[in-house]
């Protein structure tokens, strides 16, 4: 599989200790395969967080899905200003850019207090990515 961004080889690599995601060498962005994204745990979920206010579809992009070559989608988190693109023809899964992942760790953790920060961080994010799999898959 080759990265959409910037057409280098993905390595597979365990993301942090959750689940595997195809990664790029060269941009560090990262691709999620929603068959991974069935592998979190499960988590509470409140109907409310999938609804569209949230999750807000912008528009077809020019990089391909590394599966089917299909152009990804590009969507829009809002709670977290996080823009994704994903595969919507096929339901493949989902790209992020380098550190966005990571931004939105920090966002949460600081909204989290400083006692277990990082815990609560890292349930959020899943929670977050829990959610996107929900949402999208319902398209
Ligand atoms: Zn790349
Ligand atoms: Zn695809």
């Amino acid at each position: 599989m080759n990265c959409p961004k910037c057409a280098f080889e993905l390595t597979r690599k365990y993301y942090k200790g959750m689940f595997e995601v195809e990664s790029c060498p060269n941009c560090r962005g990262m691709w999620l395969d929603f068959h991974e994204l069935d592998k979190l745990e499960d988590l509470a979920f409140d109907e409310d967080d999938r609804k569209g206010s949230l999750v807000h579809f912008q528009s077809r992009t020019e990089y391909p899905c590394p599966h089917c070559g299909m152009k990804l989608d590009e969507f829009q988190y809002r709670l977290y200003d996080l823009k994704l693109d994903t595969c919507a023809e096929n339901d493949h899964g989902f790209w992020l850019d380098a550190g966005e992942d990571e931004r939105v760790m920090e966002l949460m953790g600081r909204r989290a207090g400083d006692t277990l920060r990082k815990i609560n961080a890292e349930a959020e994010w899943k929670r977050v990515l829990k959610g996107m799999h929900g949402f999208l898959k319902k398209k």
